[in-house]
């Protein structure tokens, strides 16, 4: 090959099977340098967080023409983003070589004369082997697997699959789009050889929450696929390895397993307890209420960064006011040390540790994390000096009103909070579908942006009891109440980790059936 590198390579990356932690970190880097970005239908939309915000977009499920048509059209793409000079990437479900069609696009850049990467990614297989407990090889059992398309011509004369092998195989077998067949491909294999009492599992949608595994002798499978009702994505696994998952099964009793929780924090702010609940197996998805912007006026901030030494006490209600403050001292051209002796107060744990992101301790932490608790916890130490407040440019007032009484106040708005819901989101769609079982509310502006941008029939949805509110603090649920919903669970610590917990306390334990689990 004699392509110079003038043109950024084009990357065919391998996304997983679905998890977002199953992406490679070559993958992972590249994502985040990409201008253009085309994906496939089955990548989950998670992934596309490594992109950066400016880069372009294209699920390949959108270009015109039906498959296999498209084929060209998604060439042709890739091809002119090379030419102008765009980094590309090219995300397919799994890993870009097996059953993907990989070959095939590594061939149309080699004719234009692109350059190209290729990045593997852990095919389905794989991660269904591993998340539903079955080891494709194993010394006691075999030491071959087979990966098989089940997907087939339709017309059996034209079949390019060498049944009477496959059944003699000495091995495992596993079936990439098998479901549309599964009672024609378990026939041929029985009728080739394949014993019926081998067993046999189907695993849907493989490393997510929405896993679910059916295992049956591979005679019954088909009948227990249906009455289970599975259907793609999902992969077939033939062997007696199969049998090891009675033991060896983990995943699947995760307990948030299948249960749909929609994140409403602000993007920089979801990622942890995203990974959190995600890690308990629920499926999540994430709709920022309301996002972070820099306050209209920075005159009055200015003016007290510039005077710090008038005061006794800094107060901090949030992470986002501490990075704020901090950010405009810098800005300013001034460091830590402007800080000198004041004295440091936050509301809870998760602003106090952004404190500490800076090297600084808090001096008071309250023993619950809300206003009241603060301003109480602060009362007499504050009585006669003066206490600089840095928070939202909204927000309750009650630790201004409240410490007004002992000591001069004053309050900056060292950032502005900005309902952002942009009417049409797919999770507002998903969530009109019935497709959500709770909401994660972490204050009482996420939860008026929320109640604002639904309609009458997600409005029907929450009144009902069908989606149930998760709740930080009692201050958010009385902003829940106040706007007529019931609140299902209230954190008790008033945390990201307090409301994962009470996600695992009110989600009900988990009825085993027998054969299906997930
Ligand atoms: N290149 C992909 C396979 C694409 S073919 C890879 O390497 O994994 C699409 C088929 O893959 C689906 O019909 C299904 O059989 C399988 N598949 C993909 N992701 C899956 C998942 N998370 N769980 C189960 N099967 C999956």
């Amino acid at each position: 090959m004699n392509i110079s590198l003038t043109v950024y390579p084009v990357a065919l990356v391998g996304a997983g099977p679905g998890n977002p932690g199953l992406l490679t970190l070559r993958a992972a880097e590249l994502l985040a340098r990409a201008d253009l970005v085309l994906y496939d239908r089955l990548v989950p939309v998670r992934l596309l967080d490594h992109v950066p915000a400016r880069a372009q977009r294209i699920c390949v499920d959108s270009l015109h023409g039906t498959h296999p048509e498209r084929w060209p059209e998604i060439y042709q793409i890739m091809i002119d983003g090379a030419r102008q000079g765009q980094r590309v990437v090219r995300l397919k479900g799994g890993d870009p070589f097996v059953f993907g069609r990989g070959g095939e696009e590594a061939e149309a850049l080699r004719q234009a004369g692109i350059p190209y990467e290729i990045v593997p990614g852990v095919t389905a297989a794989l991660g269904a082997g591993a998340f539903a407990g079955i080891p494709l090889t194993h010394r006691r059992h075999v030491s071959a697997v087979a990966f098989v398309t089940g997907h087939e011509k339709p017309d059996k004369t034209d079949s390019f699959l060498d049944w009477p092998g496959l059944a003699r195989f000495p091995g495992t077998l596993v079936v990439y789009m098998g479901m549309g067949k599964l009672p024609h491909i378990v026939e041929m294999l029985i009728a080739n050889g394949k014993p019926a009492q081998t067993p046999a599992a189907a695993v849907h949608w493989a490393t997510t929450g929405r896993q679910r595994t059916v295992t049956a002798p591979l005679g019954e499978l088909p009948a227990a696929v249906q009455q289970a009702a599975l259907k793609a994505p999902s992969l077939v696994i033939i062997g007696s390895v199969v049998s090891l998952r009675e033991e060896l099964a983990w995943f699947e009793s995760r307990p948030l397993l299948g249960k749909r929780i929609l994140i409403t924090r602000p993007r920089h702010q979801a990622g942890e307890l995203i990974a959190r609940l995600e890690e308990l197996g629920a499926v999540v998805s994430h709709l920022p209420a309301v996002e972070i912007r820099e306050p209209d006026d920075w005159t009055p901030v200015d003016r007290a960064l510039g005077n710090l030494s008038a005061y006794q006490w800094l107060v901090f209600t949030s992470a986002n006011g501490v990075d704020a403050l901090i950010s405009r001292l810098r800005h300013l051209g001034r460091d830590l040390r402007a800080l000198g002796p004041l004295r440091l107060a936050v509301i809870g744990p998760a602003t106090a540790d952004a404190l500490r992101r800076y090297h600084l301790e808090p001096d008071l932490v309250p023993p619950v994390f809300d206003s009241e608790s603060l301003a109480r916890a602060l009362g007499d130490r504050v009585a006669g000096q003066r206490v600089l407040l840095a928070r939202a440019d909204r927000g309750r007032e009650v630790l201004r009103e409240q410490l007004a009484n002992v000591a001069e106040v004053e309050q900056i708005a060292v950032y502005s909070q900005v309902d952002a819901i942009e009417p049409g989101a797919e999770e507002l769609e998903a969530l009109r579908q019935g497709e959500i079982d709770f909401i994660t509310l972490t204050s009482s502006n996420i939860a008026r942006s929320l109640v604002h941008a639904l309609d009458d029939r997600a409005l029907q949805l929450l009144r009902s009891g069908a989606v149930q509110l998760v709740s930080i603090s009692p201050v958010t649920s009385a902003a829940i109440r106040e706007m007529g919903f019931r609140v299902a669970v209230e954190a008790r610590e008033f945390t990201a980790e307090g409301v994962v917990q009470a996600l695992l306390n009110q989600s009900e334990p988990r009825t085993e059936r027998s054969g299906v689990s997930g």
